[in-house]
């Protein structure tokens, strides 16, 4: 334990080819969350299981919105994802803080994201149009959707060699990294109390998300239901935030 009820914690996920997903750290609880509800009576945190169990009054917040007694739990998490997941997960403003490694102070690593082939061909879009093929093209078949991807690798390669030859010959690394896609692999630090990071869950873990998000949706729900898992047990039931 450090800092009273803070937890550092080390639980660390592979995601895709070179993403990652690591818990740093957590504080509050299912009882503080409570507690927190109790201000008024300061009766505190009783107890779970029972007739009077304190499951009922968290079930009450959770169902009935009674949201902000989630905002006295959080977590921290650092990860690793391509550039185009990073733009979509940094929409999500409140109540978030992140701070994300800088490609103005050290080159970025090398590391690109390559979908599998299956990715490239599962058809993932539902009612979601923003996920499915471009109108008028037709079904993805495998050798096209390898090719693609033999290609994608290529113009990894050559925007790798130009941005290296950018910073060798001194080109400024910020300008120096224009050449780089949406591919490229970012670190950075997220940080925000369980209300969001269940508001997080709710819209990234749904079927209209992109798959790559989706993916760190689904683990960082799985990583903060070993943290708090009666809160997170209603997040499964209800399918929502509080
Ligand atoms: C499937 C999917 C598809 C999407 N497609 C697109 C797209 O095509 N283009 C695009 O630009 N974005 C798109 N988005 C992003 C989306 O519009 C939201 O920006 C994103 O989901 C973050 O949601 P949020 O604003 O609720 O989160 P946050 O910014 O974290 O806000 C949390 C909550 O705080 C409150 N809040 C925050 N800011 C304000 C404010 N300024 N005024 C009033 N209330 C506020 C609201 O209650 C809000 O729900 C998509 C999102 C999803 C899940």
């Amino acid at each position: 334990v450090v800092g009273g009820e803070r937890r550092i914690v080390v639980k660390r996920v592979e995601v895709f080819d070179h993403g990652y997903l690591r818990l740093v750290e957590t504080w509050g609880s299912d009882e503080a969350i409570v507690e927190a509800a109790r201000q008024s009576t300061q009766k505190g945190f009783v107890a779970w299981g029972g007739e009077r169990g304190d499951e009922k009054l968290l079930r009450t917040l959770y169902t009935k919105k009674h949201s902000t007694p989630f905002e006295f739990a959080g977590a921290t998490f650092e990860v690793r994802a391509p550039i185009c997941v990073f733009r979509e997960w940094h929409r999500h403003r409140v109540p978030f803080g992140y701070s994300e490694a800088s490609a103005r102070y050290a080159p970025l690593p090398s590391l690109d994201y390559v979908p599998t082939i299956d990715r490239l061909m599962a058809d993932t879009s539902g009612s979601n149009r923003q996920a499915g093929r471009a109108a008028g093209a037709p079904e993805l078949e495998r050798g096209a959707a390898e090719e693609w991807e033999a290609g994608l690798r290529r113009v990894y390669e050559a925007c790798e060699e130009h941005y290296r030859r950018g910073l060798e010959i001194g080109v400024p690394k910020e300008l120096a990294r224009l050449c780089l896609t949406v591919g490229r692999y970012s670190t950075m630090r997220a940080t925000g109390n369980l209300r969001g990071w269940l508001a997080f869950a709710t819209l990234r873990q749904s079927p209209g998300a992109m798959e790559e998000i989706r993916t760190y949706a689904n683990q960082i729900v799985g990583m903060l239901e070993e943290e708090f898992p009666r809160t997170l047990a209603l997040y499964r039931e209800i399918g929502r935030g509080p």
